[in-house]
């Protein structure tokens, strides 16, 4: 099912469920982008025939949105680790809630191409341990262990498919065997190239997990040009556009974290992310950095995805696409808080707070999780 088909069967069910008694939001929201449209000689031509579909939910595309991070997958579970049972549960949590999985670059860029109603988020694993990607013999072939990670996300998304899952994965080629690209060296390439092949990202956590804080300028673009060419070998021209930074520490000189050379090996990263334990907030926030994305810590402990998720729910802060990816729209009480700049590439909706269902108290609450 293709994207419009899935929105069209989505807005239909919902069209039904409220007996289509709602052409005065609709008609409103179409005075609302007349009116908000900042730069038309770069807005999207297609977007002023767009017919404002019949919301349930209010648009809130400056709500936070959370970037899940995973270390081990295995037993018993602790505080760095996810048991196979606990991860699947995580998946369905995402599910049944209105999640719906991007990638890390996605929101990055803020191409955020989401079902309406539905909150973006993306998967991140650290440390490349085999519990994430692990090959098993079956009947004298090779297949991807269903109690690994990649084999509970594949497993998850045959199953789902309104939910294509996708995951960043934050490697180390040079670290002890255990953690070295996926600890079975006899399949390191074949399971780079798989990940690439199905869509899923090789991103850099250096070297081999050096805390950049204690290396020197050149050191730490030494750690960074080091992991690129090593990928290399397995995966030639391979660029790693995304780095996890070992245990959140930064470089001294940040500028680093981004770009930087050694011995003619040049490394790009478009976006940088910490170690836990918040959300971040909307790529299309002022507050927004790429390059120190927030990430939070998948556990049974009380900061995890299912507190946060509750709160954001409970406190109207999560993010909710419009469905559109050219249109930002969000409460109109939370203007201040676009990132200058936007309208040249989008279309910003200002959704006023009397319209049904609006949330009178959007700005209040926006600053909690
Ligand atoms: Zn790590």
């Amino acid at each position: 099912m293709n994207f419009q088909t899935l929105l069209f069967a989505l807005l239909f069910s919902v069209c039904l469920a409220t007996s289509c008694s709602r052409n005065a939001v609709n008609q409103h929201n179409e005075n609302a982008q007349d009116s908000s449209v900042a730069d038309s000689a770069t807005a999207d031509p297609r977007a002023t025939n767009i017919e404002q579909p019949p919301l349930d939910f209010v648009p809130n595309e400056l709500g936070k949105v959370m970037v899940l991070e995973y270390h081990l997958i295995g037993y018993p579970e602790d505080r760095w680790r996810r048991t196979p049972e606990n991860f699947r549960k995580d998946l369905q949590m995402l599910y049944d809630n209105g999640f719906y999985p991007v990638s890390v670059m996605d929101i990055a860029k803020g191409n955020l191409n989401v079902p309406a109603g539905k909150t973006p988020f993306a998967i991140t694993l650290d440390d490349s341990s085999a519990g994430q990607f692990r090959y098993i013999e079956k009947n004298g072939g090779l297949i991807i262990d269903p109690n690994c990670a990649l084999g509970i996300m594949e497993d998850f998304k045959r199953k789902h498919k309104d939910f294509p899952i996708t995951a960043s994965f934050y490697v180390l080629p040079a670290i002890n065997p255990t953690l070295r690209l996926f600890a079975q060296p006899e399949y390191k390439k074949q399971k780079l190239e798989w990940l690439i092949k199905n869509g899923y990202e090789i991103g850099s956590h250096n070297w081999y997990h050096s805390m950049l804080s204690k290396l020197s300028d050149q050191e730490v673009q030494k750690h960074l040009a080091m992991f690129v060419k090593e990928i290399r070998e397995f995966i030639p021209g391979y660029e790693a556009k995304t780095l996890a930074l070992p245990l959140g520490a930064h470089a001294k000189n940040r500028l680093l974290e981004s770009q930087g050379e050694f011995e003619g090996i040049k490394y790009r990263h478009e976006a940088v992310l910490l170690v836990g334990s918040v959300s971040s907030v909307s790529p299309y926030s002022v507050k927004f950095n790429p390059l120190a994305i927030q990430r939070v810590q998948a556990g049974e402990h009380t900061e995890n995805p299912e507190t946060f998720m509750k709160s954001q729910i409970k406190h109207n802060t999560r993010f909710v696409s419009d469905g559109d990816p050219k249109v930002i729209s969000a409460p109109e009480e939370l203007k201040d808080q676009l990132k200058p700049g936007l309208e040249k590439r989008y279309r910003i909706r200002w959704i006023k707070q009397q319209e049904p269902g609006a949330q009178a108290n959007a700005k209040e609450t926006i600053s909690n999780e």
